[in-house]
């Protein structure tokens, strides 16, 4: 299965016609493409075709041996820096791909193009190409480093000690305007030359684009350089930011704005590491609970706004190993559907979304319930879509929210949002619907009141008894009590505990 962005050909023959400078500012000759390269941002075998922008390549320069693909709207200065600074890092190492100059793509190299953003740096640039050619196997910063030693163009050496946390990981976006700060970008180039200058004084580049972590521990130490359990890979323009854990591959879509999370979440490095680190702990730690050893690979999630309708907040496709989502808020939850489909068939039975509800409040990084059920519990009327998705009905004017918020304060003491809990709240919620005739069967999936019966059972009777139930719902005994004893139990509970 594809796993990025894949630029597609739509239009490949190319033609060339009259051939010269003459009516160009370029000064690198070009011959017209009467049949241009055309290329559509494509996202091959998933479900989604955003609307993007279509490059039509309709001039070609060769120089260097190097074919250089550009469009005709392109000011000639750009086309001249761009081709200059390929040109300049062919000296240092061959270039054997054709390069595509757009400001409208981020510089990014594949298995068989090399597209070029003449704004970017040269070290910038070339970092990007050696990134590909090494497979991404270190931080992007050795890559970018290498180049920039080779070009004379920068020192390193300050002592580690006064860098902020992040540079020391060298990860690629340090490296870019977008990822960081001008400060924070002067930090990471500078180590980056120091190490890339420790290894190349004595060693080839073909030795430093073959080499490992391993190779670089002494020298990693000796400058201070962290390596963290994530990598970011160079991103393109259709997802610039690219994450990968050892169990999880995230991609964020160029235009994302987190739908629920739109005043905390934001694409600064530690905000994205932290995602990383607590996104791999948790799909950790729920397949531990599941009992599952690990993924076949790495879960592909992306995140994006044009993916799904409003309505819905992420969906997961498991045979696809494809997860989709608004918001980050909904990673836990669609990932804790990927951990029950592979990990104990729990998918697919009546309390799956209430399982994948329940144990997303674990979730380090809050799920999107935990902040619309704050809301809710604040009394916040703005976010009614929200409270519905959660399963919290507002069509009495928001007396029923009112009402469970007292039960909340009653039973937990008033609550900030720094120690709201989620699941208390709903729990409350849940106990106000706690009647004699109250059942977990109740046709929403998300309700509290099934979610409050994933939690009963788990605390009860544990994993083995929630997936009994779950899989044998209605019929399922657990040692002498049938499955009406089960849920009377529950009913029970909830008015103890939550009313
Ligand atoms: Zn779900």
């Amino acid at each position: 299965m594809k796993r990025t962005i894949s630029l597609a050909l739509a239009a490949g023959l190319l033609l060339a016609a009259a051939v010269g400078s003459a009516g160009c500012d370029s000064k690198y000759a070009y011959t017209e493409c009467t049949s241009p390269l055309q290329y559509e941002a494509e996202y091959e075998g998933y479900f989604f075709r955003p609307t993007s922008h279509v490059y039509r390549f309709d001039r070609l320069a060769v120089e260097g041996g190097i074919s250089f693909y550009y469009e005709s709207d392109m000011s000639g200065g750009k086309v001249d820096d761009g081709i200059g600074k390929v040109l300049r890092l062919s000296e240092l190492f061959a270039i054997e791909k054709p390069v595509y100059l757009s400001e409208e793509a981020m510089t990014h190299a594949n298995e068989t193009e090399f597209w070029v953003d003449p704004g970017d740096s040269a070290e910038l640039i070339g970092g990007t190409y050696l990134a590909e050619c090494a497979g991404e196997r270190l931080p992007f910063g050795v890559y970018a480093g290498a180049c920039a030693v080779l070009l004379g163009g920068a020192s390193g050496g300050r002592d580690p000690s006064k860098r902020s946390d992040g540079c020391t990981e060298l990860e690629y976006p340090l490296f870019t305007e977008d990822g960081a700060d001008k400060k924070t970008r002067k930090a990471a180039w500078e180590l980056a030359a120091a190490v890339a200058g420790d290894f190349l004084d004595g060693r080839s580049l073909e030795e430093l684009l073959a080499s490992g972590v391993s190779d670089w521990e002494e020298i990693f130490a000796r400058r201070g350089v962290t390596v963290p359990a994530y990598r970011f890979r160079v991103g393109d323009t259709a997802f610039p930011v690219k994450i990968e854990t050892a169990d999880l591959r995230l991609y964020f879509s160029r235009d994302f704005r987190d739908r629920c999370y739109f005043e905390e979440f934001s694409y600064d490095y530690p905000v994205l590491t932290a995602f990383a680190g607590e996104g791999e702990a948790y799909l950790r730690e729920t397949a531990e609970l599941f009992g599952y050893g690990g993924f076949p690979e790495p879960v592909n999630v992306f995140f994006g706004n044009k993916f799904l309708p409003i309505t819905s907040s992420g969906v997961t496709y498991p045979e696809r190993n494809l997860i989709a989502c608004n918001s980050v808020g909904a990673f836990a939850h669609e990932v804790t559907h990927m951990v029950t489909h592979y990990a104990r068939g729990a998918g697919g039975y009546p309390l799956e979304e209430a399982i994948a509800q329940y144990f997303s409040f674990r979730s380090a990084h809050a799920p999107w319930t935990r902040l619309s059920l704050y809301w809710a519990y604040e009394g916040r009327t703005v976010r009614d879509l929200l409270y519905e998705e959660a399963g919290i009905v507002t069509e009495d004017g928001g007396e029923r929210v009112r009402a469970a918020a007292d039960v909340y304060d009653r039973r937990f003491g008033r609550a900030t949002e720094e120690d709201f809990s989620a699941l208390g709240f709903l729990l409350c919620c849940a106990g106000l619907f706690a009647g004699d005739d109250a059942t977990p069967s109740i046709p929403s999936p998300y309700h509290p009141l099934r979610v409050s019966f994933v939690h009963y059972l788990m605390s009860v009777y544990g994993m083995e008894g929630l997936l009994e139930v779950n899989r044998n719902y209605g019929t399922a005994k657990i040692g002498e009590t049938d499955f009406e004893g089960i849920v009377a139990g529950w009913r029970e509970w909830l008015r103890e505990n939550y009313t």
